[in-house]
């Protein structure tokens, strides 16, 4: 997990544990400045082409380096989450995508970033070439039967949920 704060970031006095709103929390007893942990937004993508084929990368990157996934990444202040997310696929692999739909809205725990809020949409792109950045070791479009298993579990969670979605649309 991420550290707490130990120091109040706004007069540098130390933080004491205080229940707050149902919560243990720090607070600083000097200025009243209580650290509330949000969880940290993030878009994912699950891209296809006109083949209807699934982008899949490989990551080079902790954390999950080296692991099959969905691209995607942070979201910037001041960022529609659906901007970030075709943003992140564009840094990463030079894609640019339409979004199709929201798949999905997820809550997770991570080892180095803590809580993460993970926001899914359904991408479509008609230009396919691909052109990856250092986050990324491979990465292509794959029909279904060919695709690389994705093993980490948000991510086959949002593949799960895709197809779901597309059985109702
Ligand atoms: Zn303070």
């Amino acid at each position: 997990m991420v550290k707490p704060f130990s120091f109040c970031p706004v007069c540098s006095k130390t933080l004491e544990w205080s229940m707050i709103n149902g919560r243990e929390r720090k607070i600083c007893l000097s200025c009243s400045w209580v650290h509330y942990i949000n969880p940290v937004p993030a878009a994912l993508a699950y891209v296809v082409n006109n083949k209807d084929e699934l982008l899949i990368v490989r990551r080079a990157h902790e954390p999950a380096g080296n692991e099959w996934a969905l691209p995607g990444g942070f979201l910037e202040a001041g960022e529609e989450a659906h901007e970030g997310c075709l943003r992140e696929l564009k840094e990463e692999t030079s894609l640019s995508g339409k979004i199709d739909r929201l798949i999905g809205v997820y809550q997770r725990e991570v080892e180095k970033y803590g809580s993460l809020l993970i926001i899914a949409y359904r991408v479509v792109v008609e230009d396919e070439l691909i052109f990856l950045n250092h986050e990324l070791l491979e990465g292509a479009f794959y029909p279904y039967h060919l695709r690389p298993e994705v093993r980490i579990p948000l991510h086959r969670q949002i593949i799960h949920d895709a197809a779901l979605t597309e059985l109702v649309s």
